[in-house]
């Protein structure tokens, strides 16, 4: 058993028993109501994670510690993606025209209750690790996809050995141009970041991986060292944070992450709205909220650090871009704006046919003319016309 796979299993917390030891009774008031919310879904905190909550209700704690309110589900639904109908032979998903999600792995090292993939994640039934050879198949014989984005569950709980098998195999597979993994372990067991781990992933570029950070506090020196491996591995970091109510919904905690992110050599691709997930609704914050917060990061820190803000669309419609409002009106002659300190700005438009024929530069009869006239420059800069070469004029009259 490797370092990280011993701490991992001797050192998380893996029952409501063991947080009532360590934080008190007094922030348990309903124990059995709390455990069939907890039973729900997987339950562990990883030793990375448990060290970082700092008292009950906290950002860390919210994310991990299992909450009544997952009892209460109103429109959440179990599968609000729908990956699985989008899934031709166990353990792939395939929705978009050129890429793939190969689901590698059922564990995590920290179960977030907020996920969204909660109704597979941690059951080994569900993501069967016996039937790669079906997914590897699909993959060779559609050669459309280019881009297989390996996720779990977290891939990178999986063995080195395991891995480069598995990626290995992939780039058998000439037309996968890109391989990706998404991963929350450096964040949540930053110690599974080893040489030996960086050597097997650096084999197999174009790799890439999105990892998953939620709050600044995530970004403890240990997760900054494990990224700054992996970067030193030649492997482009992305992050895909989560949108989270009462953990990260606000500008300057976003702000302080991103930036965060990005001196630790990550640069944010996606924050997410929370999906329609049942038992994660007491998660979901407005979509207005989101906005605001991109408002807050756009020209207020570098552009880098401001990631696309995306709701995946429920019932499988995919990733759908959000952005604030900063276009006031668009004219035919103009475009009206508001920078990011809501100060106006107007940017003419190019002259559209109109407003060339008024200026007598196009010949209005022409209405549609594809090219301009070619071989009648007399070496003056103008056509037989008379007029500048560049005025368009009917071909062949
Ligand atoms: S690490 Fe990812 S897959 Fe695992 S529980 Fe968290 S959100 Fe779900």
């Amino acid at each position: 058993m490797t370092d990280w796979s011993k701490r991992l299993r001797e050192q998380s917390m893996t029952s409501l028993q063991q947080l009532v030891d360590r934080f008190g009774a007094e922030h348990f008031p309903d124990l059995p109501s709390l455990q069939q919310a907890s039973d729900n879904f997987e339950f562990r905190i990883s030793p990375a994670m448990v060290e970082l909550i700092k008292e009950p209700g906290d950002a860390i704690w919210r994310q991990y510690v299992p909450d009544l309110q997952e009892l209460e589900v109103v429109d959440g639904m179990v599968d609000s993606l729908n990956e699985d109908a989008d899934s031709p032979v166990p353990n792939i998903t395939h929705r978009y025209p050129d890429r793939a999600l190969f689901l590698v792995s059922p564990v995590c090292a920290a179960y977030c209750r907020f996920c969204t993939r909660r109704r597979k994640v941690g059951d080994p039934e569900k993501i069967p690790m016996s039937q790669f050879e079906s997914a590897f198949q699909y993959l060779e014989k559609h050669t459309e996809i280019r881009d297989v984005i390996m996720s779990g569950g977290d891939p990178l709980l999986l063995s080195d050995r395991r891995l480069d098998q598995i990626i290995g195999r992939l780039r058998q597979i000439p037309h996968l141009e890109i391989i990706r993994i998404g991963s929350r372990v450096p964040c949540h067991m930053p110690e599974r970041i080893t040489p030996e781990l960086c050597a097997v992933l650096s084999k197999y570029h174009p790799f890439f991986i999105n990892t998953h950070f939620n709050h600044p506090d995530e970004l403890t020196p240990a997760a900054v060292r494990g990224l700054g491996m992996l970067a030193d591995a030649g492997i482009p970091l992305g992050c895909q944070t989560v949108l989270l109510k009462g953990v990260n919904d606000d500008v300057e905690t976003m702000k302080l992450l991103m930036r965060k992110l990005l001196a630790a050599r990550v640069r944010p691709y996606y924050i997410y709205m929370c999906d329609q997930v049942a038992g994660v609704e007491h998660f979901k914050t407005s979509v207005e909220t989101g906005l605001e917060i991109i408002k807050g990061l756009r020209g207020w820190t570098s552009g880098l650090a401001v990631p696309h803000f995306v709701i995946d669309a429920p019932g499988g419609g995919g990733k759908i871009p959000l952005l604030p409002e900063y276009v006031e009106s668009v004219t035919d002659d103009e475009v009206v704006m508001r920078n990011f300190r809501g100060k106006r700005y107007v940017w003419k438009q190019p002259p559209g046919e109109d407003s060339l024929v008024a200026a007598g530069i196009h010949e209005p009869e022409y209405g549609f003319l594809p090219n301009f006239e070619v071989g009648s420059d007399n070496g003056n800069g103008k056509n037989g016309n008379g007029k500048k070469n560049g005025k368009r004029k009917k071909l062949g009259g």
